[in-house]
């Protein structure tokens, strides 16, 4: 997807919020202490931190992204927009129960064309696991493990996510979109086509004022790693010492023997799956000392500039 093409599906420009974003994560600041007391086990998501969030909700986060998510979703109320979160904090086990369903094909991945595929026996390990990473990511390494990650959407039905997709990418060689269907979870309830009205508002609201509370999307263009995911929201005023430590922190080893089909595949070379689906993000999203990349694709690096 071109950057233009994703601006012109969001509406609007990232001009205004990138000096707000490097005052947030002044690396002068320190991390917060509910980062510091994240030990690796927990940042792994093996072990969990206490979360907070509203007690309907199932999206709980760490203490401060969960007041900035209800205060931005306060916000957002009063400019007449529903947004929410329909993922936040995610354990280990709870990723490897979606990639699991996957890799047996109890669940469909989603094809790089948009189409949905179900793995068989056919595949080969490798393939398995390079169809799922699309996606999904290994258990161990969800940004989701930190408490400072959420899913958006507007409804609970996810043809919301298939729709910013759609619009979002290049059209498919065959023209014909897959068909609506959940992104993530296997056990999802009725599914709706959701139609650009149903879902944009909310979208385009996120885009022209989420940086305000702290919020920036991550995966917005594609880096060779993770796929451009206009759903997934970051605060970064805490993702950005989270990725910090889990850099310094976490390697192949402790992601080993934790019931994850097909770890061989991304454990023997760690450091390349490292660098293109942990570090594969938007720049201003990694912590001062991983900027440089040199072997990043270098597609629009800044986007406001
Ligand atoms: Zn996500």
């Amino acid at each position: 997807m071109e950057r233009r093409d994703f601006l012109r599906l969001i509406g609007v420009t990232f001009a205004a919020p990138l000096p707000v974003l490097r005052s947030l994560v002044d690396p002068l600041r320190g991390a917060p202490a509910a980062i510091e007391a994240l030990t690796p086990l927990h940042l792994i998501g093996w072990r969990t931190p206490r979360l907070f969030g509203p007690r309907w909700s199932e999206a709980k986060l760490l203490r401060e992204p969960a007041d900035a998510l209800e205060s931005m979703t306060r916000a957002a109320r009063a400019d007449g927009v529903d947004v929410w979160a329909r993922s936040g904090h995610r354990t280990l086990s709870q990723q490897r129960y979606l990639w699991n369903s996957k890799y047996r094909g109890l669940s469909t991945v989603r094809a790089d064309d948009g189409s949905r595929l179900t793995l068989t026996r056919d595949h080969s390990a490798a393939e398995k696991v390079r169809l799922i990473l699309s996606y999904t990511a290994f258990p161990g390494t969800s940004r989701h493990h930190w408490g400072t990650d959420v899913d958006m959407a507007q409804t609970f039905a996810d043809g919301c996510a298939d729709l910013l997709l759609r619009e979002g990418l290049e059209p498919a060689s065959s023209g014909e979109p897959g068909e609506p269907d959940p992104g993530g979870e296997p056990a999802a309830g009725q599914k709706a086509e959701r139609g650009a009205d149903d879902c944009l508002p909310a979208q385009r609201w996120l885009a022209a004022r989420a940086h305000e509370f702290g919020w920036y999307l991550v995966y917005d263009v594609a880096r060779g790693g993770v796929q451009p995911e206009p759903w997934h929201w970051s605060y970064l005023p805490y993702a950005v010492p989270a990725l910090a430590r889990y850099l310094d922190e976490v390697d192949a080893d402790l992601l080993r023997d934790r019931g994850v089909d097909g770890d061989d595949v991304v454990l023997d070379d760690f450091a390349s799956y490292r660098d293109r689906f942990i570090l594969g993000i938007r720049p201003e999203a990694l912590p001062g000392s991983a900027v440089v990349a040199p072997e990043e694709p270098s597609t629009s690096p800044v986007p406001d500039s």
